[in-house]
């Protein structure tokens, strides 16, 4: 992605139209319509969409996130949300793939969607509890 959309220009305590959206990022509707579809947020399915600050702004520093694919080491990315998540209640599943590397398992806080990664074994020791 080419554009640089930072999400401290948006005010969270406004809601925006897709054309207010478009005029601030300099973007096509049609590109504000993809985040829509992508998972942005809109206040109901009236015409005109109206998406609330905060809303384009978590979406836009979690697209920026998901970019990145860089996920804290606490962290599993989750493929559904397009963002890095901590696992839910913390918890997750482990399987040995070999001696140093490790398939991690938990579930997703927000969608529930199954989160995967694998993790090298002595990096998740500190994180979490390896029985
Ligand atoms: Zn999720």
């Amino acid at each position: 992605m080419a554009k640089r959309l930072n999400p401290n220009n948006v005010k969270i305590h406004r809601s925006y139209t897709v054309s207010q959206i478009a005029y601030l990022y300099s973007v096509h509707k049609n590109t504000v319509h993809s985040w829509i579809k992508d998972g942005l947020a809109t206040i109901d399915k009236e015409r005109p969409l109206l998406i609330l600050g905060r809303d384009l702004k978590r979406y836009l520093q979690e697209k920026r996130e998901g970019n990145k694919k860089k996920c804290k080491s606490s962290e599993i990315y989750c493929v559904k949300c397009r963002a890095p998540k901590i696992p839910a209640e913390n918890m997750v599943d482990y399987k040995p793939i070999n001696k140093s590397q490790v398939l991690l398992s938990g579930l997703c806080p927000t969608c529930e969607n199954i989160i995967n990664k694998f993790s090298r074994l002595e990096e998740i020791k500190g994180i979490w509890a390896v029985q």
